[in-house]
């Protein structure tokens, strides 16, 4: 649905010369959620604004449905635009505007007539449970009203896309919960596929099916949550279940993480037991990711090379998946 072909993006010249955008290449699949993450600096305002085309990459090529965004341009990029919705951190409302008539100014944009401008609008008010503020101003509304106001405004015109930039940075955490989950449901729905960017990984652990660690405008590593989580050194599994520096030991250390398996299985016991290993907890972190109870458990395992290696094989034909880190 979105496919992003090594993209490059430099600002500035010569010394001074930025290169937002290094060789990025992703591909998300119709109504999937596709999280890109990173720290401020890293690219992802940039991957955004290239994908709406907004800005012009370098090199390479960026297609959203069956269209080649970087081959448009006048008449044709404004219809391919249509089919973009977006949100944003600051909601970017119109405070002169009703709710209503923000949501209508997308429609009018696509030259809407009045009436089904009136009636779009408040169906779609309805679907993010706004039906009831139409004729409220911005400044009448919470920041999580806002930003629904906004979703709705972004899905006024019916579009098979939407991008979010950062959109529940300015909220709090359980209003945070609550976009999320109607973004999840709305692209649920409506068959949209979402791609957003945020620096908060709790956006990736609620909603996100794939997703993108983005650094120093490169992609890092890509691919499926739960794939990310069961890869050796997964920067997405660190930035999900951080356990801390590892200490100074002389024993193996090992991080299981534990998906769609029951978290409360005994494995210290039964290693215990069964492989006479007296084990260390050095750090645990259990997180619902999609609805899912995941964990990752750092162990401490002393004994010997052959004792270990055992007791590492029959924790892998537990179906847990079992990292060497030491
Ligand atoms: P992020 O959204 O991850 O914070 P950005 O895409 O905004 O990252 O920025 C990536 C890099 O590109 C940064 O070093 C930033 O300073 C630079 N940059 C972004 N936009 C511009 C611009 N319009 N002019 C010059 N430099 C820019």
């Amino acid at each position: 649905m979105i496919s992003v072909s090594r993209v490059v993006k430099s600002y500035g010249s010569g010394a001074s010369q930025v290169r937002a955008l290094d060789d990025v290449s992703l591909s998300v699949a119709p109504g999937e959620i596709y999280g890109v993450v990173g720290q401020s600096g890293a690219g992802k305002s940039t991957l955004i604004r290239t994908i709406n085309s907004l800005e012009t990459p370098d090199s390479g090529s960026v297609s959203v449905g069956s269209r080649e965004m970087t081959k448009l341009g006048g008449r044709e990029l404004r219809e391919a635009r249509h089919d973009i919705g977006m949100i944003f951190q600051h909601f970017n409302l119109l405070t002169g505007r009703t709710v209503r008539s923000n949501v209508e100014l997308s429609l009018e944009i696509t030259g809407t007539g009045r009436s089904r401008r009136r009636s779009r609008a408040m169906e779609i008010l309805e679907l993010v449970g706004l039906q009831g503020k139409a004729d409220a101003y911005p400044a009448q509304l919470s920041g999580g009203q806002k930003q629904r106001v906004g979703i709705a405004r972004a899905l006024a015109s019916s579009p098979s896309v939407l991008l979010s930039d950062e959109a529940t940075s300015a909220l709090d955490p359980e209003t945070t919960r609550q976009i999320l989950d109607l973004i999840r449901q709305l692209s649920k729905d409506l068959g949209l596929t979402v791609l957003l960017i945020t620096h908060e990984m709790d956006v990736v652990k609620r909603i996100c099916d794939s997703a993108a660690v983005m650094s120093q405008g490169r992609i890092l590593e890509q691919g499926r949550v739960e794939e990310l989580l069961t890869t050796d050194r997964s920067l997405l599994g660190q930035a999900l279940f951080p356990l801390g520096d590892l200490p100074e030991t002389s024993s193996s250390v090992v991080e299981i993480t534990f998906t769609g398996v029951p978290t409360d299985r005994p494995v210290i016991a039964h290693l215990a037991r069964e492989h006479g290993i007296d084990v260390g907890i050095l750090g645990a972190a259990v997180e619902t990711i999609h609805g899912r109870q995941t964990g990752r458990t750092r162990l401490e395992l002393p004994g010997d090379r052959g004792t270990v290696a055992g007791a590492i094989a029959d924790l892998r034909s537990q179906g847990l998946y079992v990292e060497v880190i030491k």
